[in-house]
């Protein structure tokens, strides 16, 4: 398919390039895009670059003119974060069109639309080197890797160094801001604050920065070093951190405090409700990602059983297989088509070792002396009703299966605790605030990122950092209109 000229790969013929775009027409589904602008008009990255990239515009040049446009920087710009995708009335896979664009790039060695995106990605994004690893995904290139990395490495060396040389911001208000919660919406937020001359108290639970950043997003896709370079960065603009405090009520801060920023995530994993989950060695996704970041867990040679079918149980699985165990099964009640985790997610955990077992429903946990043994499954088959596109589960009769297991990781969902927070501002599982504004129904109150979504992305949770930011100044300056 390539030929290699004086160094460079090149596509041997239009051919290629056709056979790819009637790739992406079909099976991304191309094909149907009707130009409605949703991907652009809900792209958190679109906001934050001032439209510097448009996914809409993309795919337009994509369809007329693929050639040119895989030397573009657009196509490093998206994030990943599937809103577009979540949106679109036609379910078109833009961040898988864009990654495979990304591969072609790398491998004719057009890189040089990834050192422009990075520019926009230093200026525009609010924690860029965090943004890099998860988001921008640079290495997804299949050949040649290399490169990109070196390219990589640099930005963060330049970004360290730039950190050394900032200086605590000037603090030109008497109104004091509190945020509780230090990942990526409560970083954010205060950066934008202080910058804008408030001081800055962030009150997070645990013992260090940043949330989900730190303790869910497994290490070899973000190392924890990166995250320590953010949280360096805002403590050096002067915003002041307290670690190990839990806030348990608003009513003291509201005292303390002029405006309240709650970025407290979804923290809170779901469990299953069936037998045997109080046993020795079933664990929550997130307390087996945080301990496995922190090196905090043996599971060499053991077999790990993960219940649930989406990006948090790919995650599990290739941490498991990184650390060591014998055997992972990732089971899921969902089918192929279905399964909620991205499609290179599954890939990847695949292609580690990971078996998939869907349409399996588990029912009980079994275990010796207190500690798991087993996990027992049914197998179901998913109706869709008509109607109401509803999916129904209906268990196969005498279908029960076994699976051994010296740990079973629990996979399936987090949410967020509002047992801490006055009833006027929770919503449904989630803190109930305007998206846009990031307003709660009480006046000084603000809240953003996954405590308003649910589980979601960092990018988003950025975005609304981003967005509280500006309502709070615009609120401390006693403005109505916060929009
Ligand atoms: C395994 C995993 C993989 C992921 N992978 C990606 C990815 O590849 N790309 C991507 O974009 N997103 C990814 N995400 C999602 C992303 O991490 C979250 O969407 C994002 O971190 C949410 O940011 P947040 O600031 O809203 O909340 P969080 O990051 O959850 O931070 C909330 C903080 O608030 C603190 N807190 C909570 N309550 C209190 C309280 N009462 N007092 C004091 N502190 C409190 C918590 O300790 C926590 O530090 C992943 C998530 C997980 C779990």
């Amino acid at each position: 398919m390539l030929i290699n000229i004086n160094g460079d790969l090149i596509m041997e013929t239009l051919y290629e390039y056709d056979r790819l775009l009637e790739e992406l027409l079909n099976s991304d589904k191309l094909k149907y895009c009707y130009e409605c602008g949703t991907c652009t008009g809900c792209c958190p990255i679109t906001e934050m670059s001032n439209g510097i990239y448009k996914p809409r515009n993309v795919l337009l040049k994509i369809s007329l003119d693929l050639k040119s446009v895989i030397k573009e920087k657009e196509i490093w710009l998206c994030a990943s974060c599937h809103k577009c995708y979540r949106l679109c009335p036609q379910g078109i896979k833009t961040p898988d069109i864009l990654i495979k664009l990304r591969d072609l790039s790398v491998e004719l060695g057009y890189i040089d639309g990834f050192i422009e995106a990075l520019d926009i990605i230093k200026k525009d994004i609010p924690l860029p080197a965090v943004a890099l690893f998860i988001g921008f995904d640079p290495l997804f290139g299949t050949t040649d890797r290399t490169k990109i990395a070196e390219i990589f490495k640099k930005f963060i060396e330049d970004y360290k160094e730039g950190i050394s040389l900032v200086n605590r911001e000037d603090i030109t208000s008497d109104k004091h801001v509190a945020i509780i919660g230090s990942g990526p919406a409560g970083l954010t937020a205060a950066k934008y604050l202080i910058k804008k001359g408030y001081p800055v108290t962030i009150f997070e639970s645990m013992s260090e920065v940043g949330g989900m950043l730190r303790k869910g997003i497994p290490f070899f896709r973000l190392p924890k070093d990166i995250v320590d370079i953010e949280a360096e960065y805002v403590k050096k603009m002067g915003v002041e951190i307290k670690t190990n405090s839990t806030i348990t009520n608003l009513d003291d801060l509201k005292e303390r405090y002029d405006a309240i920023f709650l970025a407290i995530g979804a923290q809170k994993s779901k469990h299953l409700g069936i037998p045997g989950e109080d046993l020795d060695g079933v664990i929550t996704a997130i307390d087996f990602l945080n301990k496995a970041n922190t090196n905090d867990i043996d599971i060499q040679d053991k077999k790990v059983v993960i219940v649930g079918g989406g990006n948090v149980a790919m995650d599990v699985a290739r941490s498991a297989l990184r650390l060591g165990a014998k055997l992972v099964n990732a089971c899921c009640i969902e089918d192929n088509e279905t399964m909620p985790a991205y499609k290179k997610e599954i890939q990847a955990a695949m292609i580690e070792g990971t078996e998939i077992k869907t349409t399996l429903l588990p029912t009980k946990i079994f275990g010796d002396n207190g500690r798991v043994t087993a996990i027992e499954f049914i197998k179901i088959i998913l109706e869709k009703s008509e109607d109401t596109g509803d999916i129904r589960i209906i268990p196969v009769k005498d279908s029960e299966q076994r699976l051994d297991a010296d740990i079973v990781v629990l996979a399936i969902g987090s949410a967020t605790d509002l047992s801490f927070l006055p009833a006027e501002i929770i919503g449904r599982n989630v803190i109930d605030a305007n998206p846009l504004t990031t307003e709660t129904r009480l006046p000084g109150i603000f809240a953003g990122g996954d405590a308003i979504f649910g589980p979601a992305t960092a990018t988003e949770a950025m975005l609304t950092g981003k967005r509280a930011a500006f309502s709070i100044d615009k609120y401390l300056k006693g403005l109505k209109d916060l929009i």
